[in-house]
């Protein structure tokens, strides 16, 4: 297996390998826990693993299974992705049915299936047979961040393999090795990134992230000084970017929150914006009531726009708290 590959999970990787090395294999597999934080990747690793011919604990990327499996050709593997929409009633029943006949040519057939909760509750019974009396080559790996939502038939047939939150010192480690990314600005990615590798690497390929941060910042700090005319000429920026507006309210949250322990402690280390003394010390002497106040403020925006309240006014009166 190259675990080398994924970062942190270091007693999840300890137990696939065991498992790997003693061929001490269930025929289910639960691999819970947050979203974004390698789940899926691991999951592929360790069917690669299992799959390759060589048989060894980890894949030789040179055999017929091996490079099947990297160009998503392998007939013995295959993959539920289940985004952003139930996992169809059919799905199920074409394992439940492919399972019937043995695999085409290794000794094993893995299904994964992301996002397991996704399935409703007539799939997941259909799944449960399948799970209670599998034939001998078959592995099936349920991925998950909810398991309050699977049976709990279901969850007494899998091995669990429970993935926590990778460590910062980890995650600092992974960025520092491949990215070239100022210490402040570090701080405010792995925050935002809330222990999740998948959140982490897709806002470092996107520079986007630091631009929105530095837009963002400096909208505040307009505020701050009693220029209103930037509430209103931003419009278009939260238009286009209504899907980071939950990053967008973490980097306001994450402000006042830096601004209050700044004026409190006056010591820069404790603070998750590390690169922006210079805007602390002109935010100064905003009140400690008016920042309890706005980060509270944050929280209601972020409830008003998930419950569908006018998008850009939820904003707007975020903004005009700001100011007032
Ligand atoms: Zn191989």
């Amino acid at each position: 297996m190259n675990l080398d590959k994924i970062i942190g999970h270091e007693n999840e990787k300890r137990i696939l390998k065991s498992v790997v090395n003693t061929e001490n294999l269930s025929h289910s597999y639960l691999f819970q826990g947050l979203d974004g934080i390698g789940k899926l990747k691991l999951a592929r690793e360790f069917s690669k693993t299992l799959l390759c011919e060589r048989h060894g604990d980890v894949y030789c990327n040179e055999c017929s299974s091996c490079l099947k499996f990297d160009t998503n050709n392998h007939p013995d593997f295959n993959i539920i992705l289940g985004e952003d929409r139930m996992i169809k009633k059919s799905e199920i029943d074409e394992i439940v049915d492919a399972v019937k006949h043995a695999p085409f040519e290794s000794d094993k057939k893995i299904y994964i299936i992301n996002n397991a909760h996704l399935m409703n509750k007539e799939s997941q019974n259909g799944l449960l047979k399948t799970l209670e009396e599998p034939p001998i080559f078959l592995i099936i790996i349920l991925i998950t961040d909810s398991p309050n939502l699977l049976l709990p038939t279901i969850i007494s047939r899998c091995q669990i393999i429970n993935f926590n939150s990778i460590k910062e010192e980890e995650m600092k480690s992974f960025i520092d090795s491949n990215y070239n990314i100022l210490d402040g600005e570090k701080e405010i990615l792995l925050k935002l990134a809330k222990g999740s590798v998948g959140n982490l690497i897709s806002m470092l390929e996107e520079d986007s992230i630091l631009d929105i941060r530095t837009r963002v910042i400096d909208m505040i700090d307009k505020i701050l000084a009693g220029d209103r005319s930037v509430i209103y000429n931003n419009e278009s920026f939260f238009e286009e970017n209504k899907e980071n507006i939950g990053m967008i309210l973490d980097i306001i949250m994450y402000w006042f929150r830096d601004l209050a322990i700044y004026k409190e402690t006056g010591d820069m280390s404790y603070l998750i914006n590390q690169d922006m003394e210079h805007l602390f010390r002109k935010q100064y002497l905003t009140g400690f009531e008016k920042i309890d106040k706005i980060i509270s403020n944050v929280e209601d925006t972020r409830r008003y726009i998930r419950g569908n309240v006018n998008y850009l006014l939820s904003i707007e009166i975020l903004l005009l708290n700001i100011g007032g």
